[in-house]
């Protein structure tokens, strides 16, 4: 009893960071944690789901669960949470994880449950967490349920390894009649020299107080020093100015970096819950009132586009290109 099942994800022949998250917190969920892990690759992620927490796999290799949508992968989940009845099925809150979810809960009819911030144990049920009204209200859910579906968003829990062994591992074949109808003609990763906005220690954010696009390449270049990447306010977004996987927010990414520096962004909340958990806030914008001071660890009122190029100059000189 206690059985949490955590549906993961496969990137590079590692699991996504979302997933080690997911399965790290389902730990303190219940007294058993499962994985399903449908992808090539299922094997060498194995003992980092194991180190995390997970005993139990239930794994599928074919390449089909690559080339096709997500039909194949909600007939075989489907059939899995029919089988085990888990108390909970945690969701990574990706493209994927959302196709997934929505298929199962069609099939299964069980309730899902997006965008969840956090979710905890009460009693036999679980209180799930959202955020909604752009984040100034939060909003908990008390499952009723059996085997209720969450969708989690990224950064809502912290990946901690438990030491564990690599789990305990069934296969499970891919049926016969699985439907195969949509096929993925392409999957195209994003270019990108640094790390990843999600992963970054580092996060220099601009928003439309940088006047336009070309000033990007000074934040790009101070992220580059700082081993950082780049983020940005979904107004910049919008006015095409970088692309929408760099957007920070409500409607963009959750990052939580050591140190987050936002330049000419105003701060609102959409914005703010994208990036308020960052260890340490630095702030750059000329209007003293800026709501991103109320949050800011350190704050500069100044002009970015002069602000910004004094930093860059200030790091080389002590040795940072
Ligand atoms: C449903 C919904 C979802 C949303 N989701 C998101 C989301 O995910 N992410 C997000 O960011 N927004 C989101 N928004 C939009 C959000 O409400 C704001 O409109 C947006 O964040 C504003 O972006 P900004 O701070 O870059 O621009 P502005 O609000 O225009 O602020 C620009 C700031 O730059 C400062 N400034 C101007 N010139 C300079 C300069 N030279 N140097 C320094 N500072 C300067 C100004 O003082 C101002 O504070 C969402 C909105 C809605 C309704």
């Amino acid at each position: 009893m206690g059985l949490i099942l955590v549906a993961a994800e496969v990137a590079g022949g590692s699991p996504s960071p979302l997933t080690l998250e997911l399965v790290s917190h389902a730990r303190t969920l219940g007294d058993e944690v499962a994985v399903v892990v449908l992808d090539p690759e299922a094997d060498a992620v194995l003992p980092a789901l194991g180190a995390h927490g997970a005993s139990q796999a239930y794994v599928g290799r074919e390449t089909a669960y690559r080339e096709h949508l997500g039909q194949p992968a909600a007939q075989v989940v489907s059939a899995l949470v029919d089988r085990l009845h888990p108390d909970l099925v945690l969701f990574p809150g990706t493209q994927e994880g959302r196709d997934l979810a929505a298929r199962v809960s069609a099939r299964l009819r069980l309730p899902v449950l997006a965008n969840a911030i956090d979710v905890t144990k009460d009693g036999d049920a679980f209180l799930v967490r959202t955020a909604i009204f752009g984040a100034t209200v939060d909003v908990i859910t008390r499952t009723r349920s059996r085997s209720p579906l969450v969708l989690v968003r990224p950064k809502s829990f912290t990946a901690t390894a438990s030491g564990g062994p690599q789990p305990a591992t069934e296969v499970l074949p891919l049926p016969a009649e699985a439907p195969l109808g949509a096929r993925r003609l392409e999957s195209v990763v994003a270019p990108s020299a640094g790390p990843g906005l999600e992963e970054a220690k580092v996060v220099v954010s601009g928003g439309r107080g940088m006047q336009e696009a070309a000033n990007f390449e000074v934040l790009e270049h101070l992220a580059r020093q700082l081993g950082g990447a780049v983020g940005a306010s979904r107004a910049v977004v919008d006015a095409g100015w970088v692309p929408y996987a760099l957007q920070v927010g409500q409607t963009g990414k959750t990052v939580k970096p050591d140190v987050y520096i936002a330049c000419g962004i105003s701060g609102a909340m959409q914005h703010l819950v994208g990036m308020k958990g960052s260890s340490h806030i630095v702030a750059i914008n000329k209007d003293p009132d800026a709501p991103i001071f109320k949050l800011s660890d350190l704050g500069v009122v100044g002009d970015a586009l002069k602000v910004v190029p004094a930093l860059i100059e200030e790091l080389r000189a002590r040795g940072l290109s």
